[in-house]
C-alpha cells in the first residue's frame, strides 16, 4: 500500500480515539455521530489546543452537540435542481461540476454537503466517461470542477484516469480539483510525488487549479506551506476559498491575517463565502450578514490590494450573490454568477436587517428596494 494511504488508515474515526486528543463528551455527541460522520487526520488534531475548549480548529473539526439542530435545509444551493444526471451538475453556463466522491480525509462539521458526504455514494457520478461525453457534447462548457467529497482521497490512477479524459475536450479552458487535502493532510503531496507530477503533466495540456480551503491562520503550517511549495514548483495554480465561520474566523484580524498569509505562500484568494443555513450548520457557525459585512471590511482594511481579491459571496441557490456592502439604511447584493443569466451582473438592495444570514431571510420579509429578484 502507498504510504500516503497507510497513513490515512491510521485516521482517527471514533470518540474513544478522540478523547485521547481533546477532552469531550462522549455519551452527549454520540448520537451525532451517529447521523453525521466524525473522521480526522492525525495531523490535523495536532494543530488543536487541547487546553482551549473554544479552540478554532477544534470547532472545525471536533463534534458538537449543537449539529443536531434543525435549523435550516438540506439543499440550499439547489443542486438537486441542477443535476443532469447522478454526480454531474449544471448550474452555470460555463461550468461543469462533478462529485467524484462522497469521502473525505476530514470531516469538516460546516460541510455544506451534510446531507451526503461521508454518508452515502447515492448522488455520486458512477462512470466518468458518461460525464466526458456530456462535455464533449456541450461546447459551451469552458470549465470542470471535480469535487465531493474531496476527491483527492481517490487513488491517484483514477485522478489520472480522469484528467487524461478531460484534456483530451478541446473545448475545456481549464479543470479544477476542489479539496482541502493542503490544510488536512499535506503529506498527500509530500508522500505522493507521483499525484503531484501527473498534475504537472497534464497541466501541459489543460491549466489545472486546485481550489482549496483555508480558515484560520493557524492552518497554515511549515507542511501545509511545504506542499503548497511543491504545488506551485509544479506549476499548479491554487487559489482558496474561505467560509466565514462563527468562532473561527469571524474576526477581522484573524481573517486579514488568513488572507495576507495565503498570499504570502503563493496561494490566491478567491472567494469569502457566506455560510449557508444548512441543517446541523446554521445554528453553530452563520453569522448574521451585518457582522460579516463588518468583518469582510475590517479584514480589507487591514490587507494590501493582492490579499482583499476575494469576493465575499453567497452561494445561493439562484446564483452566486455577491455581498457589496451596507449603503445607508440598504444592503447591497450583485449576481456574480447566476442560474438564470438573465440576472448576471443584476444589483439588489434590501432594508438592512441586524437578524438575516441568507438572502431568503431578506426575500421573506420584504421586496427589494432594487430590481426584483
Ligand atoms: S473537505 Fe469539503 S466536502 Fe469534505 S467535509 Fe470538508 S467541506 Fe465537506
Amino acid at each position: 500500500m502507498e504510504a500516503w494511504k497507510r497513513e490515512l488508515g491510521h485516521n482517527i474515526t471514533d470518540l474513544g480515539e478522540l478523547r485521547n486528543f481533546v477532552s469531550l463528551d462522549e455519551k452527549e455527541l454520540e448520537d451525532v455521530v451517529e447521523k453525521l460522520p466524525f473522521a480526522t487526520t492525525r495531523y490535523y488534531l495536532s494543530l488543536i489546543d487541547p487546553t482551549d475548549p473554544d479552540d478554532p480548529i477544534r470547532r472545525m473539526v471536533v463534534p458538537s452537540a449543537e449539529e443536531l439542530s434543525i435549523e435550516g435545509d438540506l439543499d440550499v444551493s439547489g443542486e438537486k435542481d441542477n443535476t443532469k444526471f447522478l454526480g454531474l451538475q449544471h448550474k452555470y453556463r460555463e461550468t461543469v461540476l462533478i462529485l467524484a466522491t462522497h469521502r473525505c480525509s476530514s470531516y469538516c462539521r460546516y460541510c455544506f454537503r451534510k446531507r451526503m458526504v461521508g454518508r452515502s455514494r447515492g448522488e455520486i457520478l458512477d462512470n466518468f466517461r458518461n460525464a466526458v461525453e456530456y462535455i464533449h457534447e456541450h461546447k459551451e462548457v469552458s470549465n470542470v470542477l471535480i469535487t465531493g467529497g474531496d476527491p483527492l482521497v481517490l487513488d491517484t490512477s483514477i485522478i489520472s484516469d480522469f484528467l487524461k479524459m478531460l484534456v483530451k475536450v478541446e473545448h475545456l479552458d481549464f479543470i479544477r480539483i476542489g479539496t482541502r487535502m493542503p490544510v488536512v493532510y499535506p503529506s498527500r503531496f509530500l508522500n505522493d510525488r507521483r499525484l503531484v507530477r501527473l498534475l504537472n503533466v497534464y497541466n501541459n495540456f489543460k491549466k489545472i487549479y486546485l481550489v482549496t480551503h483555508f480558515n484560520h491562520p493557524r492552518e497554515i503550517t511549515e507542511l501545509a506551506r511545504e506542499a503548497v511549495r511543491i504545488l506551485l514548483d509544479h506549476n499548479i495554480v491554487i487559489s482558496n476559498q474561505t467560509v466565514l465561520l462563527r468562532g473561527v474566523n469571524d474576526d477581522p484580524m484573524t481573517m486579514a491575517k488568513l488572507q495576507k498569509k495565503l498570499t504570502s505562500i503563493g496561494i490566491l484568494p478567491y472567494y469569502v463565502f457566506q455560510c449557508r443555513p444548512v441543517q446541523g450548520t446554521r445554528h453553530q457557525f452563520q453569522v448574521p450578514l451585518v457582522k460579516g459585512v463588518k468583518i469582510v471590511e475590517g479584514a480589507r482594511a487591514l490587507c494590501d490590494g493582492h490579499s482583499k481579491r476575494f469576493r465575499f459571496i453567497m452561494s445561493h441557490r439562484a446564483g452566486k450573490i455577491e455581498v457589496v456592502g451596507i449603503y445607508g439604511d440598504q444592503f447591497v447584493f450583485k449576481y456574480h454568477q447566476a442560474r438564470d443569466r438573465e440576472n448576471l451582473n443584476k444589483i439588489m438592495t434590501f432594508r438592512v436587517d441586524k437578524q438575516a444570514r441568507w438572502l431568503d431571510d431578506f426575500m421573506e420579509q420584504q421586496k427589494p428596494l432594487t430590481p426584483a429578484v
